[in-house]
C-alpha cells in the first residue's frame, strides 16, 4: 500500500461520513468506523491504543494528559488502524520521530491527516497566497491541528510548486511535495543532511526554538536544479525534539521549465529519453547542458 492508495481510502471514508461539523467534532468518523473514544491518564509519551471486542466493536483509548489536538490525531490515526487493517507497532517510538517508525504508522498519519483536515474543506479555506508562519498557524487553528500537520497539508495540497520537510537532529527524514513541484521532477534525497545556506540549517544551529522565513538559492535544496534562482523557506525548529520543518515555495516563474517522462526522469533537450538504469535519476545525472 503506497502513500497514494492509502490517501485514496482515507478520501473515500470521508465522503461517507457527514464531515460539515468534523473540525468540532470528531464522532461521525468514530461512529463510521463502528468505534468508542475513551479517555484515560495513560504514560508520558504514549498517545493510544485499540482493543477490539468479540462483538467486533473497537473501543479506542487516547491520553487525556495530551492536547487537544493531539488527542484529535491520536483518534484519526485509531481509526486509520482500524480502516486499513494495519497492525499497530507503538513500541517506544515516540510519535514525532519518523527515524525508526514503521511503514503502518506513517501510513497510518498520513490517514490521519486526510480526516482532520479534509482536502475540500481545506482548500475552500486556505487562502490562495504564499505561506507565511501567520497563514499555517490561521489554518491550524482552524483545524485543531498542529503546525507541522498543517504546513505539510499545505504543502501537497497547493497550486504553488512547494515542498515540506521534516528533519530531525540534523537529518531529512520525509519530504512531501505539491503536485506542481512533483511534475517538475524535484527531489531532497531522505537522509540528506540538512544543508548548509539553508534556513533550516541556520536556525537549528542557533540552538533555539524559533520560526524564520528567507530566500535562499534553489540549488541549496535541490542539488540538481540551476543555480542562481530563488526559492522561499519557512522553517521552525523544536529544540526540545530537535526536530526541525521547513516550508518551501517557489514563485511560479521562478520555477525552472523541465521536462520529466513518464519515469520522473528529465528528459534531455536533445529529445532523446535519459536511460533506463533502475536507479533514482537524482542527483544530477541528467543535469542539462
Ligand atoms: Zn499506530
Amino acid at each position: 500500500m503506497d502513500e497514494a492508495d492509502v490517501r485514496q481510502k482515507a478520501r473515500a471514508f470521508v465522503a461517507n461520513v457527514d464531515v460539515s461539523n468534523i473540525r468540532e467534532d470528531l464522532s461521525p468518523y468514530v461512529t463510521a468506523a463502528n468505534a468508542k473514544v475513551k479517555k484515560d491518564e495513560l504514560g508520558e509519551g504514549e498517545s493510544g491504543y485499540t482493543v477490539t471486542k468479540p462483538n467486533g466493536k473497537h473501543i479506542i483509548t487516547v491520553n487525556s494528559i495530551e492536547t487537544d489536538e493531539r488527542q484529535r490525531f491520536t483518534v484519526c490515526h485509531e481509526i486509520a488502524h482500524i480502516v486499513l487493517g494495519l497492525d499497530s507497532s507503538h513500541e517506544e517510538v515516540p510519535s514525532w520521530s519518523y527515524a525508526k517508525r514503521h511503514p503502518n504508522e506513517i501510513a497510518c498519519d498520513t490517514f490521519a491527516a486526510e480526516l482532520l483536515m479534509p482536502y475540500q474543506q481545506w482548500l475552500s479555506a486556505a487562502p490562495k497566497e504564499e505561506p507565511s508562519p501567520e497563514l499555517i498557524q490561521h489554518m491550524a487553528d482552524m483545524f485543531c491541528a498542529s503546525f507541522p500537520a498543517a504546513a505539510s497539508r499545505f504543502a501537497s495540497l497547493s497550486d504553488m510548486p512547494c515542498a515540506f520537510v521534516t528533519m530531525e537532529r540534523g537529518a531529512v527524514r520525509y519530504a512531501a511535495r505539491s503536485t506542481a513541484l512533483r511534475q517538475a521532477g524535484a527531489w531532497i534525497p531522505p537522509r540528506s543532511a540538512i544543508p548548509a545556506g539553508s534556513v533550516a540549517h541556520r536556525i537549528r544551529s542557533s540552538g533555539n526554538s524559533v520560526t524564520e522565513t528567507g530566500e535562499v538559492s534553489q540549488d541549496v535544496w535541490f542539488d540538481n536544479w540551476e543555480q542562481g534562482l530563488d526559492l522561499w523557506e519557512l522553517s521552525r525548529h523544536y529544540q526540545r525534539t530537535d526536530t526541525t520543518i521547513s516550508l518551501l515555495w517557489f514563485d511560479s516563474d521562478e520555477l525552472p521549465t523541465v521536462e520529466v517522462n513518464r519515469f520522473g526522469a528529465r528528459v534531455e533537450d536533445d529529445g532523446g529519453l535519459a536511460e533506463l538504469t533502475g536507479e533514482l535519476p537524482w542527483p544530477g545525472r541528467s543535469r542539462r547542458r
